[in-house]
């Protein structure tokens, strides 16, 4: 018996966890310049939170969730995505309780069922945040503008943010009535998925992945034509925010995002470096959903996004530059003695640098030709004969520049190189 991975899993192997921890690290300190803080939850829930919470029109809801009954029969599911999770944690501590509106984060593993495709999976990474206690458009013009600050920061150049609105209980009513008058006589043309869609929630067609269904709709109504005063207002205000903050935006009528809990913003960064599929976070404000989901009404907005996706516009704008980080210095010994004067150095060292050293016994030919493969800054070469003197070699690997100093100043010495 071999074992595998499970269909649609797969291992992120160290040739590449560094690069997801680039992508976390850079999450986290924008997130804290943000003021985001991070939220650790459950991996799954009850099923009945994710139906309610996502909507049971959705992909996610009728076909993609992994559900599955626990020993006494309760009905649980792997979390598909984070809001709805989120939110029950907001509800059931009272995070809400101060005046202040509640900043979170996450980044973590979400489990959807879907037929795996080249950079799909169904155990995949997302990031997100969620503001929670503010109907405040500068609120959303706020979590735009984190994203587009994340990507400029991990090298990702010229994001663009479309943004539109998904308007209100008040508003979509109307608009779902004009809709599905303009699409009626073109119905029997739309997949079946859209034929389901469009009894539920008509706005949904767009997110529809089939092309036909696409063109179908180019010359259907906007919904920024039918937008009561409230939303047209708080849309009119986002913009505002948005062009006094200099993020790069543009508004985008034909956008609907995949749930059904989205009111008033919706909007995605995309970065057309990736082509068709150039979305690298969606997002948007969900008033009612605090409410249905059993808390006090309460405005809220956030956003999620796929880890795998920007880990591969990195790659794409860095043009596969970027190589993993190398320790700072390799420490090579030949023979007893100066693999225990080896050990002993990079047992000082490793308080402040990340050092490597041989535990293979292999040559010095050897030691320095990985130290060179590793991208090491310095080499410092312990020989047998420098070992009897007291003294090491302290070679610089980008110059060949080579000293001998005595065993006892080796730290100052690499300090002082390595400019810490
Ligand atoms: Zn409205
Ligand atoms: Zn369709």
């Amino acid at each position: 018996m071999r074992y595998r991975a499970p269909r649609g899993t797969r291992d992120i192997l160290p040739e590449d966890s560094w690069k997801w921890q680039k992508v976390e690290r850079a999450f986290a300190e924008t997130a804290e310049r943000f003021r985001y803080k991070e939220i650790r939850l459950p991996v799954f829930e009850q099923t009945e939170l994710f139906a309610r919470g996502i909507g049971d029109a959705t992909d996610i809801v009728r076909k993609e969730m992994y559900t599955f009954e626990d020993r006494k029969g309760r009905s649980l599911t792997l979390r598909p995505e984070g809001t709805a999770g989120v939110v029950r944690s907001y509800i059931e501590h009272s995070l809400g309780g101060g005046a202040r509106v509640t900043k979170l984060r996450y980044f973590c593993p979400m489990f959807r069922y879907e037929r795996p495709q080249a950079g799909r999976y169904r155990q995949f990474w997302q990031w997100g945040l969620e503001a929670i206690g503010s109907g405040s458009p500068g609120v959303d013009a706020e979590i735009i503008d984190f994203c587009v600050s994340l990507f400029e920061q991990l090298g990702i150049k010229g994001c663009v943010a479309r943004v539109n609105s998904a308007g209100c209980k008040a508003c979509t009513p109307s608009y779902n009535e004009a809709l599905r008058e303009h699409l009626r006589p073109l119905l029997d043309r739309f997949c079946d998925d859209c034929h389901v869609r469009f009894e539920k929630n008509p706005r949904r067609m767009f997110d529809c992945k089939n092309e036909n269904c696409l063109a179908l709709l180019e010359d259907a109504p906007a919904i920024l034509d039918s937008l009561c005063d409230g939303c047209r207002e708080h849309f009119d205000s986002v913009v505002r925010y948005l062009e006094r903050m200099s993020v790069s935006f543009e508004v985008d009528s034909s956008l609907a995002r995949g749930l059904d809990y989205y009111t008033r913003t919706v909007f995605e960064v995309h970065y057309e470096g990736l082509g068709a599929q150039s979305a690298l976070c969606g997002g948007g404000r969900y008033d009612d959903l605090i409410e249905e989901l059993g808390g006090s009404p309460t405005p809220a907005c956030g956003v999620s996004a796929g880890v795998e996706r920007l880990i591969q516009a990195c790659d794409t704008e860095s043009g596969g530059a970027d190589v993993a980080p190398g320790p700072d210095v390799y420490v090579v010994a030949l023979g007893d003695d100066a693999a225990l004067a080896a050990a002993a150095l990079a047992a000082t060292l490793r308080s402040t640098y990340s050092v490597e050293l041989d535990h293979q016994r292999r040559s010095v030919k050897a030691q320095m030709r990985e130290a060179g493969k590793l991208g090491v800054g310095l080499a410092v070469i312990l020989g047998e004969d420098e070992l009897r003197r007291g003294v090491a070699a302290v070679k610089n690997m980008e110059t060949g520049n080579q000293v001998e100093t005595a065993l006892a100043d080796i730290p100052e010495v690499v300090g002082r190189l390595l400019e810490r």
